[in-house]
């Protein structure tokens, strides 16, 4: 490596040492703070973009000042899931043969930290490109972005190309396709009676939602890749009450947006079998999918053919988790994601990387910086 592992290790370390876990707006700006001043020291050109209340900032790092031409994105959130005290209890830092274990060790600040690392080799080795490259260090990825998904896809309309540096997977695989992913609340509303005296008067809101959950559980079609799940139920007071009220949110993902619209609207159709009980539902597309058009099909192979001298065999999958280049995708403009470190455990207490691909990752991010042109995301026998 052009820098030593044990820099990089040293480096990482004062990252996962300021905890950030999203809502810690103090904490995640702690660690932007440094972010912006390690960028500064690498030549880049700094701004904050200031988050939605409550969260952290986005650090802009550019390569050039913005010139009119469109240039290369690259996307690196620094919040994680973690609450702070992780560090100390369940998720110590430690190194166990090949891997290190930290809260957002690879969901992604050794990624965030690649990028750096990246952009510092090919500045030492003079092969900077002429167009402009645009890091965005986001603060709020993990509650989907609401504070940075109007700077991010303003950036991306000034993009041939957008990097995505979250985690790879599987032994290194890189993601070419996520899915979208939908979220409701549905509330019912029915009327509370004493279950003994006057049972008949009740209307109960639990039994109507029952009902309901039957009816959405049919919606899954696993065959399209279309799923939903209710994964969160409260309702009722007492097993002597006729239940006045009871909520549930539901996570919905599909594969394309076609398949979107369709779900929406049949969960926003729901109608009560008891007249006597209300409902609502709140919720839709928080982001959509990201399914290879042909741009973003030409720059895998692009990266394909990038990795192979360093002796990464890339490899696409298609992931259910989504993430900031959904929302890229989704504009039509290329999108790669999964490039930074190989890494398992994300959102759990084994969250780790494998300190061996650090290296190969660099340098394949390097290449990928350096060597990346819009003729590289033209579909094959198209030039544009
Ligand atoms: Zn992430």
């Amino acid at each position: 490596m052009h820098s030593s592992v044990d820099r990089f290790l040293d480096e990482l370390r004062t990252w996962i040492e300021i905890e950030t876990p999203t809502h810690d707006r103090e904490a995640v700006n702690r660690l932007g703070t440094l972010i912006e001043k390690t960028c500064r020291v690498g030549g880049l050109i700094v701004d904050k973009v200031p988050g939605a209340p409550g969260l952290g900032d986005t650090i802009r790092a550019r390569s050039m000042a913005p010139n009119g031409r469109k240039g290369l994105l690259v996307l690196a959130h620094f919040d994680t899931v973690h609450p702070a005290g992780t560090l100390a209890d369940g998720l110590p830092w430690r190194l166990e043969g090949d891997r290190l274990y930290g809260p957002g060790t690879s969901d992604m600040k050794a990624c965030g930290l690649l990028v750096i690392e990246a952009w510092r080799t090919i500045r030492a080795e003079g092969s900077v490109p002429a167009y402009p490259i645009t890091f965005l260090f986001t603060p709020d990825e993990e509650i989907g972005s609401p504070g940075s998904r109007a700077i991010i896809e303003e950036e991306a309309r000034n993009a041939f190309a957008v990097l995505v540096v979250e985690a790879a997977r599987d032994g290194g695989k890189i993601v070419t396709a996520r899915k979208g992913v939908a979220r409701f609340t549905v509330k019912a509303e029915g009327v509370a009676s004493h279950a003994g005296t006057a049972f008949e008067k009740g209307h109960s809101a639990i039994s109507e939602m029952a009902r309901q959950i039957v009816h959405l559980d049919g919606l899954v079609d696993m065959e399209k890749g279309i799923t939903l799940n209710v994964g969160l139920i409260e309702g009722g007071t007492a097993p002597n009450t006729v239940a006045q009220f009871c909520t549930i949110e539901v996570d919905v993902r599909v594969r394309t947006l076609d398949q979107a619209e369709p779900i929406v609207k049949a969960i926003h159709a729901i109608r009560p079998h008891d007249p006597n009980v209300r409902l609502t539902v709140e919720g839709g597309l928080n982001r959509p999918p990201f399914f290879p058009d042909a741009g973003s099909t030409a720059l895998f192979e692009h990266a394909r053919k990038l990795a192979a001298p360093i002796g990464i065999d890339l490899v696409g999958i298609h992931a259910g988790g989504g993430s900031d280049g959904n929302f890229t995708a989704a504009l039509g403009v290329p999108t790669l994601d999964g490039l930074g470190v190989d890494g398992a455990g994300a959102h759990t207490l084994q969250e780790h990387i494998f300190v061996s691909s650090i290296e190969p990752r660099v340098d394949l991010f390097a290449a990928l910086l350096a060597g990346t042109t819009p003729e590289d995301v033209a579909p094959a026998g198209r030039t544009r």
